[in-house]
């Protein structure tokens, strides 16, 4: 499961692009949401969606690797953490793998605690289960109202 998100420049066409560039493993695509930056640093509001992929010759680090030639491709550069970005996509979950390490921790660190992620998450499904977090409708129930209320459905864009 990924988490694609952009807060800079044509927002919907990055998000477009890279379930595009991802193409028949998209298997599930989430409605849109507009969300409130997350870090601290003072940037415009994101485009957040979830994909559920499947290609059962990849791998977690594949998905890694797919995701970063998508932001690749969204000509992504690096500079402030957690600062605006064109495209970000985060692995957040391969099938309940537990891994930890640096360059690919699973499930992703912060999701549990990310509207972004859990809300949209249960567009496409609806029991999912975050490993060693529980229910993600449980996790959804549980986020500070204000965190839950950053996080708006965007009807009026699509992805695909
Ligand atoms: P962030 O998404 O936290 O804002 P970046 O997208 O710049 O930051 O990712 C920084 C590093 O995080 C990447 O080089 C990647 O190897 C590592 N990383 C670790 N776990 C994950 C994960 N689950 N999904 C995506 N990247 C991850
Ligand atoms: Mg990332």
């Amino acid at each position: 499961m990924l988490s694609i998100g952009s807060n800079v420049g044509d927002r919907l066409g990055y998000l477009r692009g890279c379930v595009e560039g991802l193409g028949d493993w998209v298997v599930a695509v989430s409605s849109v949401y507009s969300t409130e930056p997350w870090g601290g640093v003072a940037q415009d509001e994101f485009l957040n969606a979830i994909l559920l992929v499947e290609d059962p010759t990849a791998d977690a680090l594949e998905w890694l690797r797919r995701g970063q030639a998508c932001e690749a491709a969204a000509q992504r550069t690096r500079k402030i953490r957690w600062g605006p970005r064109t495209l970000d996509v985060d692995v957040i979950d391969v099938e309940l793998t537990r891994r930890q390490d640096p360059e690919l921790t699973l499930p992703h660190p912060r999701a549990h605690q990310r509207a972004f992620v859990l809300v949209p998450w249960l567009d496409v499904a609806p029991d999912a289960v975050l490993a060693g977090h529980g229910r993600v409708a449980d996790l959804v129930a549980a986020l500070p109202a204000a965190e839950r209320r950053s996080v708006r459905r965007r009807n009026d864009l699509v992805l695909r």
